[in-house]
């Protein structure tokens, strides 16, 4: 339709009420990423249904269509109101792919044409309970977005050219299979996939294993990395499930409410929790939405809240007020005293530890010899000097505050739901601790595993097994886990273009998936570099559903599917409980129910949009097509040996076999595990999920199958620690090497990082603390990853509805720095770091501490072309510079405007600022133990903007960032100097894909 015909509807539409009617659609039709979609009008009339209802914790209700008419659902459609249209659809669920939050999602499919009219929340999902955030709906928009790439695209120019020509699928895959095959022929290490967020449990990873190849690279070391190192060493799971709807006091670091894993699931628990009385307490330099409506908000400086947490821990170690049962029974107080006699833990209690020394030197047998109350003492000693002064002091919040806090803490009943993700944990160097010190909280209160406390994940998720897992690799990629860092928590996946200006290695076939490493990386001009290389990165294929900066640098750009149009499994620890979500092409879906076979999903989808999983398929079986690799037979049917499987398959084996109550509720309705699946997109697992570690063993019968470690309890099965005797009754315990929680970490010491404040929970300097800062000098410190909660990193970009909510990061500046400076709201800044400079805008705001700055990271997208790559309304026009002394620079041509598509809304962008690039300027930060980048940037001017400079000017040396990478290498303890055994890594550390132990030892 013209402009000047949708004018004149507009015009009868206010006159007469209502819209002429559309052309009536002809049977199906397929649209996405070309023209608006089409919706046949019924001529049934909607008829009373007993809806399905969902209660929120405030008493409202929600309503949602009932599951027996989700194949034919009638409705009137809201955006023709006045006028009275009826819709016709079928209802697939689906879950959201816009975080990792898998929440429930509804597609409403109009039966004739079988367009997506809208995206809805799905009742039947135990994690979302029907309720989406402004992401879920949004997937809409992705869905039809004008600029979306259609059909795979290879490389004609050079790269980065943006020169590109349409191939098939056949093609792409062969030319891939090949250089694969090459590469396998020659090596284990030369294929890497790496992957942004996943969105998906254990399918990926088995293909690359069936590869063969050490090739999984992925993004947690720039985002959790360091808090899941904090929950490691205690408990050997990798992140906290906090049950927030039964918990006595939430407590948060950062902005979990509004914006953190798991944020809408998480969130809607943390109201039911605030409705029943919890108390909130939230801790963020930043007066975040969460901050808001807390009942006590601890803006504390960043880096110090490991001290505000120690001090909390002290009140109730020195008063008496934690739970001594729990701690005696689960903490391994034992194991901590010997390290105290040892001389390897030091308490400040000179005759505790000269009596322990005589205890540990005058008894043979370690059975025992130390008293609990001797850990008490010890704990005491060692926390005496965490006062509410000092830490009211370093993290500069009022003392009172503190008080408040401990006293809540002390009052929760065992019931404190804590949680860190990133924030303080991925901002500083030793920000791991801000995990260990939150649960040591937890552990103090005896709030673990129990209702209202906080859980470990894998308690609360649920991975089913596929029909076959192949062997794992012999091989160990130094490109992925180099030996300097240990301890990583994964991939050091940042530091790949340093690793490569090393000359370490190259990369055969390099897969970035749903994954943007330019732009959401550190120090983004050397990935710039690196991705230019044809000879360390030999061939880039970018599998992503919208174009991004990091594709452009691709030799293919291969569109693969959002929420709606893909296959995949997950679940999340969203509450004590656990459930598994199926995402599935919900075109296809209604394809299949309306009989019209699809052989694979690029026939439903928009364009030849695929999905990965079926790409794997075919791509694994072109890879070795004669099976000679061994790789092919792990891509053939259980149900038709010989021949290559197909997704129905996979997933149906999996539903018959490997969920337990599912073939059992899918019986009881007359469906097949796999079409109970299609029907619900959700299946609960278990609705509850309490103490696991308390789990009676059978006790060991005889060695050396299984036994009983004197001493230590330890209940050993072929050698390895399965449980723990406590109090006389073996029980499963916790993934630990001592399957307690470990309050000393005996790994820390052994791997090189012995003193006090690696070994217990215990803060490490930040590199950003006050005493590193010269605000008279012009420094500050710069926050520049807080979120937003209506965009997730690049994955959102393209969505319009959300950009029209959120388009900008200006600097977030306190008033008395704004004085300072001499500059307000809306003037140009200059933020200069240790690589560079960015030039933003500043927003002048009590919501941020005096002396930081911050920005939210997912902003300031760019494309290089006017009329090709990220939507012209979510992007600037970019020209990018470089020298031949290593000095880069993005200039801005022109911000955000509107533009001429087949959407009527992308003429009318109305705003034009997107936001600056700010992680160029970033210098990497790799923490010396958990590996992650430590996002906190001490800012070493920031003044006013000069003459000469614009909005988004970015330049930055990389000479400089390959200095600060070397400081921070430097900090690190490699395995080559300090393992203990020849191994590269703790055996009992978690990795993804982890390979055959002999891959394990050092060359
Ligand atoms: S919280 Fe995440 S998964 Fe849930 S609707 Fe929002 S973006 Fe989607």
């Amino acid at each position: 339709m013209t402009r000047k015909r949708r004018t004149l509807n507009q015009f009868f539409t206010a006159l007469l009420g209502s819209e002429p009617e559309l052309p009536r659609p002809q049977g199906i039709t397929n649209v996405a990423g070309t023209a608006l979609p089409h919706f046949d009008t019924s001529d049934l009339q909607p008829t009373p249904a007993p809806m399905t209802q969902v209660q929120q914790a405030d008493g409202r209700l929600s309503q949602y269509p009932p599951a027996d008419r989700w194949d034919d659902w009638v409705e009137w459609d809201g955006a023709a109101w006045p006028k009275k249209v009826a819709r016709r659809y079928m209802l697939i669920p689906t879950i959201c792919f816009n975080c990792e939050s898998a929440c429930g999602l509804l597609a409403y499919v109009d039966r004739t044409t079988l367009e997506v009219k809208k995206f809805e929340g799905n009742p039947a999902h135990p994690g979302s309970r029907g309720r989406n955030c402004a992401k879920g709906p949004a997937t809409l928009n992705q869905t039809y977005d004008p600029e979306r790439v259609l059909y795979p695209l290879k490389r004609v120019g050079k790269r980065g050219e943006g020169l590109w020509k349409r191939i098939s699928w056949d093609e792409a895959l062969d030319e891939i299979g090949a250089k694969m095959r090459a590469s396998r022929e020659q090596r284990r290490d030369g294929i890497m996939y790496h992957v942004g967020r996943p969105g998906e449990d254990g399918y990926t990873t088995r293909v690359i294993q069936a590869w063969g190849v050490d090739g999984h690279n992925s993004h947690t070391n720039i985002c959790s990395s360091s808090a899941r190192v904090g929950y490691t060493l205690w408990a050997g799971f990798d992140r906290p499930s906090p049950d927030h709807a039964n918990a006595r006091v939430i407590l948060l670091i950062s902005s979990h409410l509004e914006t953190g894993h798991y944020f809408n699931p998480h969130a809607q628990r943390i109201i039911d929790g605030k409705m029943a009385g919890a108390k909130l307490i939230t801790l963020d330099p930043r007066l975040s939405n969460t901050a808001s409506l807390s009942d006590l908000w601890l803006p504390t400086w960043p880096g110090s809240e490991p001290t505000v947490l120690l001090a909390i821990a002290n009140y109730l170690i020195q008063n008496n007020l934690y739970d001594r049962d729990f701690v005696r029974r689960w903490v391994n107080w034992e194991q901590t005293l010997e390290a105290i006699a040892a001389g390897q833990l030091a308490t400040g209690d000179a005759a505790l530890e000269a009596e322990l020394r005589a205890a540990a030197g005058g008894v043979e047998s370690p059975a025992p010899r130390f008293r609990f109350e001797q850990f008490d003492r010890a704990l005491k000693a060692i926390y005496r000097a965490f006062s509410f002064e000092r830490a009211a002091e370093e993290a500069q919040v009022p003392i009172e505050r503190l008080r408040e806090a401990a006293d809540l803490i002390s009052k929760c009943d065992g019931k404190l739901a804590a949680h860190s993700w990133r924030a303080a944990a991925a901002g500083n160097l030793g920000g791991w601790q801000t995990a260990r010190c939150l649960f040591f909280l937890n552990v103090l209160t005896g709030s673990v595993g129990n209702l209202g406390g906080t859980s470990g994940n894998e308690w609360n998720k649920f991975v089913p097994k596929p029909f076959a897992t192949p062997p794992l690799q012999p091989a160990w990629n130094g490109l992925e886990f180099p030996d300097e860092w240990p301890l990583a928590h994964y991939e050091m996946s940042f530091l790949l273009p340093h690793l490569l200006e090393e000359e370490r290695g190259a990369i055969d076939v390099y897969f970035s998936r749903v994954y943007n490493p330019m732009w959401i990386n550190p120090d983004g001009f050397m990935w710039l570099r690196a991705l230019q290389d044809e000879e360390k990165i030999r061939c880039h294929v970018a599998l992503t559903p919208t174009w991004n900066e990091s594709a452009w640098f691709a030799d293919y750009v291969l569109p693969m599917g959002h929420a709606g149009e893909r296959h995949d499994l997950q679940s999340q620890e969203t509450h004590a409980g656990q459930w598994l979500g199926f995402r599935q092409p919900v075109r296809r879906v209604a394809m299949e129910k309306l009989g019209k076979p699809v052989r694979f999903t690029y026939e439903a989808n928009p364009g030849e949009v695929w999905e990965e999983n079926e790409w794997w398929i075919e791509l694994s079986a072109r890879m070795d097509p004669d099976g000679a690799l061994g790789i092919r037979r792990w891509f053939e049917s259980p149900y038709r040996p010989g021949e290559i499987i197909t997704v129905d398959e996979y997933y149906r084996w999996i539903f018959e076999n490997s969920v337990p109550g599912l073939p059992a509720a899918a019986a009881a309705q007359g469906l097949t595990p796999l079409a109970y699946m299609r029907k619900y997109g959700a299946f609960e697992v278990q609705r509850e999920v309490v103490l696991p570690f308390e789990q009676p063993l059978a006790l060991p019968d005889s060695p050396p199958a299984a036994s009983v470690t004197p001493g230590d309890g330890l209940l050993l099965r072929e050698g390895k620690a399965v449980g723990v005797v406590v109090d006389g009754r073996p029980c499963v315990g916790f993934e630990t090497p001592s399957r307690k929680l470990e309050f000393f970490s005996p790994t820390m010491a052994r791997w090189g990082w012995p003193e006090i404040e690696y070994t217990i929970p215990y803060p490490v300097e930040s590199h950003v603390s006050p005493r590193r800062i010269d605000r008279a000098k012009g420094e500050m410190l710069l926050l520049p990853n807080f979120r937003l909660p209506t965009l997730i990193h690049t994955r959102s970009a393209n969505a319009k509805w959300l950009y029209e909510i959120s388009h900008k990061n200006p600097v977030w500046m306190h008033p008395t720095d704004a004085l300072r400076l001499g500059v307000a709201t809306g003037d140009l800044l200059r933020v200069e770091t240790e690589i560079g400079y960015f030039v933003d805008k500043v927003w002048v705001t009590e919501g941020i501490k005096p002396g930081v700055i911050a920005m939210s990271h997912h902003l300031g997208r760019w494309r290089l072309q006017e009329s090709m790559g990220v939507g012209a309304g979510m992007s600037n026009l970019v020209t990018l510079e470089q020298d031949t002394r290593g000095r880069y620079g993005l200039n801005i041509v022109h911000g955000a405007r509107p533009w001429t598509t087949f959407d009527p809304d992308t003429s009318r962008i109305w705003w034009t600022d997107v936001g600056v690039h700010q992680n160029l300027t970033h210098a990497v930060h790799p923490d010396p133990i958990s590996g992650g980048h430590c996002w906190l940037q001490k800012a070493t001017l920031v003044c006013k903007a000069a003459p000469g400079d614009s909005h988004g000017d970015v330049w930055v040396d990389v000479g400089k960032s390959m200095a600060v990478y070397n400081e921070w290498k430097a900090m690190a303890r490699p395995a080559t100097t300090f393992s203990p055994d020849g191994t590269r890594r703790p055996a009992w550390l978690k990795r993804p894909l982890r390979p055959v132990p002999e891959a394990y030892r050092l060359r």
